[in-house]
């Protein structure tokens, strides 16, 4: 990974920011004590104060591959903590029994490592699984219980729904409503001993069957699911409802800002409900954790959704989760694209509450611009037609030199060597030029960047009339670097590798995965929208220095755009490359 520049600009103030500040400001979070570890405040109670000026965390659920979405949210919340002297927890959320995987841990894991950032900081191992908050979470069911505000309800759940009411309709109460706490507490007893089959009951809050929030109207906490958990085991025949779990789990954890998309709005009055009846018993510390909402990533051309992205990798579609096309964050780094990029994207698009679309081009120059700083430059030459310069003696050979990066002398240069026969590019020369066209054609003279001017002599065809070779004069005064070279003035500017020295490899040159900027829009099946052209595979001749690329090393070919070693199909001595972003955007001009 280059990261020895940080083009990243100042934290943009957002109302995110303001909320963090004022809370810092009035010392709101500064009582809060910190074992070292989540618990309920009763082991919090004895330890010394936080360290963690506040705690943010990110709650994936394991049950699929991290996207561009995850990248803004893992942004926002590492970025806090690190901005703010606070810690931010990566906490996998895997209280439904039925659907984590281990493999999607480690990739998600991997993936947090990856964008650079890091739980373990202050001495703290902030890596958490909810599952073991288990006992904890019966334990706030069970003072629910025995404080009235919870029940078992036994209607079906056809009943139930029925009973819930409308948007315009107040709910009905359950027949079970009240039931005293005695037979509530032996009920939720059975139920967690396994003595029912699922579905037969659930726990649910008591709240208000008339709230005009329809999740306040006596939300279901707990069901009965006769399933293993991956951690647990059969331990449990209980398993918490995610809006009961989470609030707990951010509670249990310290969390003072508790950040989630917009969709979780209208959950904040039961977040805030069950918060404040858990610190009224002392089961958990105030302040209690706040509940912050912004709205999701969106992007032009790219679908998020994770059910999309399944059917895009079984369907075969793509390649797989880390098809370098996929906006998965494991496809992205096989793509090229580097942290620092979603770092400053993330930066750029900043925080709201209102639904926004960003458009993918913004997302590109975000990657060229980090790219652009720290990628060196080499010569590649993709659609390869030969050169050959007349007056050039054969079997003669000379070093021109290139500098590593423009930009940074310091990285220093590196030679190439000028020969009799080159590979320019087959688009850099026309027989019979258009208007504009600067580059080869006969008669025209170009400089073929760090050696010589030259001037088309003629060109040969095969007997089909296909162009095979061009022919060239050069000048032997005009040496880029000598003193006579200022004497000539070219509109081209070449790029060209010696025969003698390239070497071929593969080259995969990526575009956009869909053709249109909203895919799926007005009724369409998105698959129906994807791109046929959103990969071509081509042999490359490739200067010499790259012959040794490592894996996941980045390059600018000059003239093209950014390139990066395969990281999977890439071994010692043949590395491919994957084209990351073309130099310009390039979006629907042909070129
Ligand atoms: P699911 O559809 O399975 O709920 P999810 O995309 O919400 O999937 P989670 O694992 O629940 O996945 O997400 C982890 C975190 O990432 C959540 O806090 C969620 O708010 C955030 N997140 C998910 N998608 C986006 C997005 N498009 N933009 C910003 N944040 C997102
Ligand atoms: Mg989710």
């Amino acid at each position: 990974m280059n990261s020895t520049h940080k083009p990243l600009p100042a934290p943009v103030a957002n109302f995110i920011r303001n909320i963090v500040d004022a809370d810092i400001a009035s010392g709101k979070n500064a009582t809060r004590r910190w074992s070292g570890r989540p618990g309920l405040a009763e082991q919090h109670h004895a330890a010394a104060s936080d360290p963690a000026k506040i705690r943010t965390r990110f709650p994936p659920e394991p049950n699929g591959y991290l996207h561009f979405g995850h990248a803004k949210s893992i942004c926002l919340n590492f970025g806090l903590a690190r901005d703010y002297g606070g810690r931010c927890h990566l906490r996998f959320d895997d209280t439904n029994p039925e659907k984590e995987e281990k493999e999607y841990v480690d990739s998600i894991v991997d993936a947090v490592r990856w964008l650079g950032f890091s739980w373990d900081e202050g001495g703290e191992k902030n890596l958490y699984f909810a599952s073991d908050y288990f006992d904890w979470m019966a334990a706030c069911a069970e003072y629910l219980i025995d404080t009235g505000h919870a029940y078992v309800d036994s209607q079906s759940s056809e009943e139930m729904r029925v009973n819930r009411g409308t948007l315009t309709e107040a709910g009905r109460n359950s027949p079970c409503r009240e039931r005293s706490v005695e037979e509530n507490r032996g009920l939720f007893q059975r139920m967690r001993a396994g003595e029912f089959p699922d579905g037969a009951h659930v726990l649910r809050a008591k709240i208000d069957m008339a709230s005009p929030n329809i999740n306040l109207r006596d939300p279901v906490i707990y069901r009965i699911r006769h399933a293993p958990h991956h951690n647990t085991g059969g331990r449990w025949r209980v398993y918490p409802m995610y809006t009961f779990a989470h609030p707990i789990e951010d509670a249990l954890e310290n969390i003072t800002h508790s950040i989630c998309t917009l969709e979780f709005e209208d959950q904040r009055p039961f977040y805030d409900w069950l918060l404040a009846r858990l610190a009224e018993g002392g089961l958990i510390q105030r302040p209690v954790p706040r509940q912050i909402e912004f709205s999701r990533l969106n992007l032009t051309y790219v679908v998020l959704s994770k059910r999309k992205l399944i059917q895009l990798v079984d369907e075969k579609h793509v390649d797989g989760w880390d098809d370098p096309r996929m906006p998965t964050l494991v496809g992205a780094r096989r793509r090229g694209y580097t942290p620092e990029g979603f770092h400053l994207f993330a930066e750029r698009i900043g925080v709201s509450k209102s639904d926004t679309l960003i458009d993918y081009a913004l997302f590109e120059d975000c990657m060229r611009e980090v790219l652009n700083l720290s990628a060196e430059r080499r010569v590649a030459v993709l659609d390869p037609l030969r050169l050959i310069i007349d007056n050039y003696p054969e079997g003669q050979r000379e070093d021109c030199f290139a500098p590593n990066h423009p930009l940074k002398p310091e990285l220093g240069t590196r030679t190439l060597s000028f020969g009799r026969e080159l590979w320019i590019e087959r688009d850099d020369f026309m027989e019979n030029p258009v208007k504009g066209f600067h580059r080869l054609y006969p008669g025209n003279t170009v400089r073929l960047r760090y050696a010589y001017v030259v001037k088309c002599a003629g060109f040969d065809t095969d007997e089909t009339g296909r162009i095979v070779a061009v022919h060239c004069d050069y000048m032997p005064d005009s040496k880029s670097g000598t003193p006579g070279a200022d004497a000539y003035k070219c509109k081209g500017n070449l790029h060209w590798i010696s025969a003698a020295d390239a070497f071929a490899a593969e080259v995969r040159l990526y575009d956009r995965l869909f053709s249109v900027p909203a895919p799926g829009a007005d009724g369409r099946n998105f698959i129906d929208d994807i791109n046929p052209e959103s990969v071509r595979r081509i042999m490359a001749r490739l200067e010499p220095a790259l012959e040794n690329a490592k894996p996941e090393e980045r390059f600018q070919f000059e003239r093209h755009g950014y390139f990066v070693a395969d990281r999977v199909d890439s071994v010692p001595g043949a590395p491919v490359f994957n084209r990351t972003v073309t130099l310009r955007d390039s979006w629907g001009k042909k070129g």
